[in-house]
């Protein structure tokens, strides 16, 4: 065969896009000759096609889906550099905006001033957060002519990956207390071993990784609080809300996990995970100006006016900031709570068509159950606990697993992981059982076969439940 004439030798109005299409792609050395915007993009989609479908992968935790006029908004921002706040002040001003609705979301105190910022994820974040702290035990510490080289943080064997950067990138010491199998939660019991005078903060998740289980945020506040009477040592918490951020404020409104406990001092959560941004958005806001220490805030005067930067990041793209802004604005509090409600609704109608009842631990009461309650939902009540299920449950739920999956016609690649919430509310309008799980399977969704990080959750929510698994966790 002939081989086929080098396109870059062809006259221009002879060149199809095949022709150019029709080329071998370097490994390894920088690509010599252009090509058309065409052929450019067709060889740029030709390589990606096999990648999963986003919409179809539930496992990366971000959202997916953006309506168009939210794509609009993006679109608008794309070449936004968000750091420029001196050319981009509109952009500055939703940014500044957003923390303080966010401080108001979680309860901040009032009359003070809500300090935070937009980052790229809550990796970024939860590392200013960390800082934050450090630089505040330090300073203390050398206040009172104390040593400050030696600086650790408490946090669970279930915290993200993050939180292990953080330590090793920022040089701190790392105080992971061990979950035992059955608990999967951070909770005050082995804080004695763990916590001392250069313990920076303790970070506590709302809604971690492995289970989708808060750890017992009060109870750690509760432990500080007796320790700080104990010892005169005062220790704040860092609230990990990733995920939980966005979801218990909206489903969950009186439960406490966030600055409404005086130790919370701030708190993270993805934009682009529960805040149904595109990917590249985290929050973290803190629980008033001062807490955010000076010396980590610079001063930069190359991009026009003096402007101050605390991100670690400095150039990132706009377009996420824009989107968070429009679905704010667009859903409110209101149609976030129900678009929460909705989705946790069709989850839980397709447990229901799979076998719902497979999914419920033996110590849990299924939803027929709940219904005959009446309980009004007292203004304290706490909403939300959640129990793991223990090994022997474990083929029935794969199996049920297996089948809804089959409901909801997904499909999961190896090693891919699912989080469902399920929220079940009474013809009466009352709240009654969650199901919320995340699980990971190994080769297929053949029952059984998962690797050992499954992990399944049901939070019952219904205050009799409350009250009788408190008293069975004592017992
Ligand atoms: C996702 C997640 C993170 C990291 O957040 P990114 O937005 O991916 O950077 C940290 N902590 C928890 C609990 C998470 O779920």
């Amino acid at each position: 065969m002939e081989p086929s004439p080098d396109p870059a030798s062809m006259p221009l109005e002879k060149i199809t896009m095949y022709d150019e299409f029709n080329i071998e792609v370097p490994e390894d050395e920088f690509p010599r000759k252009g090509i058309s915007a065409r052929a450019a993009n067709a060889l740029v989609w030709s390589d990606e096609w096999t990648d999963t479908n986003p919409m179809l992968n539930m496992s990366s935790f971000v959202t997916t889906f953006a309506e168009p006029e939210a794509l609009e908004t993006a679109r608008r921002s794309m070449y936004k550099n968000y750091i420029d706040h001196d050319m981009y002040p509109q952009l500055f001003a939703m940014e500044r905006r957003m923390v303080r609705w966010l401080h108001e979301l979680w309860n901040g105190p009032k009359g003070v001033e809500p300090y935070g910022a937009a980052t790229i994820g809550s990796s970024e974040a939860c590392m200013l957060a960390g800082l934050a702290h450090k630089w505040n035990w330090r300073q203390a510490r050398e206040k009172a002519g104390k040593d400050g080289s030696r600086p650790n943080m408490v946090t669970g064997s279930n915290v993200q990956i993050v939180w292990k950067k953080f330590l090793r990138y920022f040089d701190v010491e790392p105080r992971i207390v061990p979950l035992k199998p059955g608990n999967y939660r951070l909770t005050a019991d082995q804080l004695d071993q763990y916590v001392d005078e250069n313990t920076i903060a303790v970070v506590a998740i709302a809604g971690q990784t492995f289970t989708g289980e808060d750890d017992d945020i009060q109870q750690i506040h509760d432990w500080l609080d007796d320790y700080e009477k104990r010892t005169g040592v005062s220790i704040p918490m860092h609230i990990d809300g990733a995920s939980g951020g966005f979801v218990n404020p909206f489903l969950y409104p009186d439960y406490k996990w966030d600055f409404r406990l005086p130790r919370v001092q701030s708190i993270n959560a993805s934009g682009h995970k529960f805040g149904l941004t595109p990917p590249g958005l985290g929050w973290v806001v803190f629980r008033e100006r001062k807490i955010f220490n000076e010396d980590l805030i610079f001063y930069v005067n190359y991009l026009g006016g003096e402007m101050p930067t605390a991100t670690l990041n400095f150039s990132r793209n706009a377009a996420p900031i824009a989107v968070q802004y429009y679905q704010f604005m667009r859903l409110g509090f209101r149609r976030l709570q129900a678009h929460h409600d909705a989705h946790a609704g069709e989850c839980r109608e397709a447990a229901r068509r799979a076998g719902q009842e497979r999914l419920l631990h033996d110590h849990e009461r299924d939803a027929a159950h709940s219904r005959r309650g009446r309980h009004a939902r007292s203004e304290d009540q706490e909403l939300q606990r959640v129990r793991c299920l223990e090994q022997g449950a474990r083929d029935q739920i794969a199996l049920a697993v297996a089948k809804l999956l089959h409901v909801l016609g997904r499909q999961l690649q190896t090693d891919k992981a699912l989080m469902l919430g399920a929220r079940i509310v009474d013809d009466d309008g009352e709240v009654t059982v969650a199901i919320a799980m995340r699980i990971r399977f190994g080769a297929s969704l053949v029952p059984g076969q998962f690797d050992l990080g499954f992990g399944f959750v049901v939070a019952q929510i219904d205050e009799r439940e409350v009250v009788e698994i408190e008293s069975m966790t004592r017992g």
